[in-house]
């Protein structure tokens, strides 16, 4: 698919692998609608490369169809769905202040899995509904974000493990239900990439985890997501899998 012209949707946009997307799709030609929680830093980026910004939570259903609705009246139906928004947790499931909380677990589930299903949905549905885009009757293409936690996950990655291996396994099945109308679904498992859900993180460590990447021996930038996402976008034949953007990192 070429990207330029079409409209975009990524959500998670106001920052890290979202934002770098964003900007990167907005450089392609694309009119960008960023959908975040965060509708400050979401306006500022959206002002700089074009776009719009909508303040949206990805787990409410209600606010997922408005602001898709919203996008679709301003910018046309989006032919291409980036689902980056995601939280991070480290919690122990069994640890020493006891099991972890229902709700803890819960919240990583509702955000990174069923936010991500929400958005796909609505999307899907959008795409389906609209004429297709190209001779080879094309309609769309809607990209996940997972991790490399769905296959390797570390001690007190039980939930956050549990939603990205959702995202994995979401990927196919909605490829398969998908392809009639023309419409393409591919998940992005990153390793570890410098983006602000790092930032937390010391020096030190954030030197160590580095270490642990065969090569490069580095965390990935952002904007190497955004490369993939290109990519995915602009290869018709990438569908119904997961491409893992790692150094091949192994986690052990
Ligand atoms: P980030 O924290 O920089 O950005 C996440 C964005 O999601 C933020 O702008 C935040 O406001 C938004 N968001 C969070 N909850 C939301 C909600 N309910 N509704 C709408 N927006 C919401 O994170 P990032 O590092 O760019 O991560 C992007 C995705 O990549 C996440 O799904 C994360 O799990 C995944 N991931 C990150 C890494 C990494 O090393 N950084 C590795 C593997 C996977």
């Amino acid at each position: 698919m070429k990207i330029s012209s079409l409209t975009a949707l990524v959500t998670g946009g106001a920052s890290g692998m979202g934002e770098a997307t964003a900007r990167h799709l907005a450089t392609c030609g694309a009119k960008v609608i960023i959908l975040d929680q965060n509708i400050e830093r979401s306006k500022q980026v959206a002002a700089e490369i074009g776009g719009m910004a909508i303040s949206c939570d990805v787990t409410d259903e209600k606010n997922v169809q408005e602001a898709i609705e919203a996008g679709t009246k301003q910018f046309g139906v989006p032919r291409i769905c980036v689902n980056c928004a995601g939280i991070v947790q480290a919690k122990r499931m069994a640890g020493r202040e006891g099991p972890l909380p229902l709700a803890d677990f819960e919240k990583v589930i509702r955000i990174n899995l069923i936010g991500t299903f929400n958005v796909m949905r609505v999307a899907a549905f959008a795409m389906t509904k609209s004429d297709p885009i190209d001779q080879t009757n094309a309609r769309g293409v809607i990209i996940n974000t997972a991790s490399v936690a769905a296959f390797e996950g570390q001690i007190g990655q039980v939930a956050y493990s549990a939603s990205k291996g959702g995202v994995v396994g979401m990927t196919l099945p909605a490829a398969r239900e998908l392809a009639q109308f023309g419409i393409r679904v591919m998940t992005i498992a990153p390793g570890l990439v410098d983006t602000p859900m790092f930032a937390a993180l010391p020096n030190a460590a954030r030197n160590k985890l580095a270490e642990a990447v065969p090569f490069p021996k580095r965390l990935a930038h952002a904007t190497e997501f955004a490369q993939l996402v290109q990519y995915i976008i602009e290869n018709d034949m990438l569908n119904g899998s997961v491409i893992r953007l790692d150094g091949a990192l192994r986690m052990q």
